[in-house]
């Protein structure tokens, strides 16, 4: 697999280096050369394999011999040892539960996929790989319980304190091992910078191999592509061939993935971009004009982003013509209120509880089909993470149906450990130091 820049279409780089990089120096954002077709057979015959088949095969396709096939193949059934059900609530209406991994989010896919890759293409005697993360939350959580225990591998987890959910720090805080925690005295946003100025630090990259473990690299978006194919194979069994996906959308990775998915074969009819009032996409496909904006806290604050970084990848996928990727994906906001509402008529109607983010997807697939009353494809809303996560936003009589995980259960016998620390970079900087 050979990768270019978004920003320079002659460059050429391995799996592996884009792998270890992240993100090339000129800022662009790393993007397969070639784009398979996958085999017509295969798509057409797709609901015979299992989910590791079928992520091995379209893995496979897109790495070709980066990764020997037997490797391919062990290191896919040991990332991706959970499952992702379409579940029927009813009539042609499905939600997706990517929630199935260690930290309850679909952000299992990508950081345990990306932690044995990293792991495989580190040599024996290698310098140990220093991961450094600031999280709001969830990516905290699945990069953790993904690194953790890999060899030659740490985890330095930034998070804010105060501002993450009770379930949050449980898998943030009980890891030991190969994992630290450290509790900022701030907001997100200086966890963030404290990460980048490291990363920026001569001194630190002398000592330390350090790498970002965040939704740009291109083996967390790989992964994401399994469970797009893995769907159709499941609603293929329920006799149903067209399909539309729904993806609660903060950094456009996830939907990058799902398009991409479709760039390889996978026949999607329409794929929903759907937001909270972080709406620079909405309104690009609205007016053409791509325009940030600083992000607003919301009830589903992991799609609070004002600059989605995944974005340049989509626009990339369809040679940044619009009116061809208009014709694929449509996209929506909703406010906190209506986000509240989606979760109290899902509940209502199929009697299922949806977090914060699942809600979102719902409500602009119903959108969706009110607006293309003809389109008889089967919905499929995207749930991305487990509603015990966002304890305080439900109503009571809804709060009291969410089941906790037995993954959650095991961490709160745990001891908990962070270390402490304020927003000053040399402090920070000592820290590494003094624990290396
Ligand atoms: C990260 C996250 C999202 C947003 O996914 P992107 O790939 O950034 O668009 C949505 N929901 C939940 C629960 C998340 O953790």
């Amino acid at each position: 697999m050979n990768l270019y820049s978004t920003n320079n279409k002659d460059l050429r780089i391995s799996f592996k280096e884009a792998v270890f990089n992240s993100m090339p120096q000129d800022k662009g954002l790393y993007m397969p050369v070639e784009i398979p077709q996958l085999d017509a057979d295969f798509i057409k015959n797709i609901e015979r394999y299992s989910l590791p088949e079928i992520a091995t095969k379209v893995a496979s396709a897109l790495l070709k011999d980066e990764i020997p096939a037997e490797d391919l193949k062990a290191l896919i059934e040991d990332a991706i040892n959970f499952e992702a059900p379409a579940v029927k609530l009813g009539d042609k209406t499905f939600v997706l539960e990517l929630f199935h991994g260690p930290s309850l989010a679909f952000k299992d896919f990508g950081a345990r996929f990306m932690s044995r890759v990293m792991a495989y293409f580190l040599k024996d005697g290698e310098q140990l790989l220093d991961v450094l993360v600031a999280t709001s939350g969830d990516t905290g959580g699945a990069v953790a319980l993904g690194f953790l225990g890999v060899p030659n591998t740490r985890v330095t987890i930034l998070y804010p304190e105060g501002k993450v959910s009770p379930i949050q720090e449980l898998q943030l805080t009980t890891n030991g091992q190969n994992i630290r925690a450290i509790e900022i005295k701030g907001t997100f946003d200086d966890c963030q910078a404290l990460v980048k100025q490291a990363f920026a630090d001569g001194e630190l990259n002398a000592k330390f191999r350090l790498t970002s473990a965040n939704s740009i690299n291109i083996s967390r978006l790989i992964p994401q592509t399994f469970y797009y194919f893995n769907t159709y194979a499941q609603l293929k069994k329920h006799g149903l061939n067209d399909v539309i996906f729904s993806v609660p959308s903060g950094n456009f990775g996830n939907i990058g993935a799902g398009l991409l998915a479709y760039k390889l074969g996978l026949p999607v009819k329409q794929f929903i971009a759907a937001t909270n009032i972080n709406d620079t996409v909405p309104r690009f496909l609205e007016t053409g004009v791509y325009e940030t904006k600083p992000s607003t806290q919301t009830y589903s604050n992991a799609m609070d982003v004002g600059a989605p970084s995944n974005w340049i990848r989509i626009m990339d996928l369809f040679n940044n013509d619009i009116s061809a990727l208009k014709k694929v994906v449509t996209s929506y906001r909703f406010n906190d209120e209506e986000t509240l509402a989606g979760i109290k008529e899902i509940d209502n109607k199929f009697d299922y509880v949806a977090c914060p983010h699942t809600a979102i997807a719902y409500l602009a697939i119903e959108k969706f089909r009110k607006e293309n009353p003809e389109d008889e494809s089967a919905s499929v809303f995207l749930s991305t993470a487990h509603a015990c996560k966002f304890p305080d936003i439900f109503p009571e009589a809804i709060a009291a149906k969410i089941e906790i995980p037995d993954q959650v259960t095991a961490l709160e016998s745990l001891p908990r450990h962070a270390d402490k620390l304020g927003i000053d970079f040399e402090e920070f900087k000592s820290y590494l130091f003094d624990k290396a």
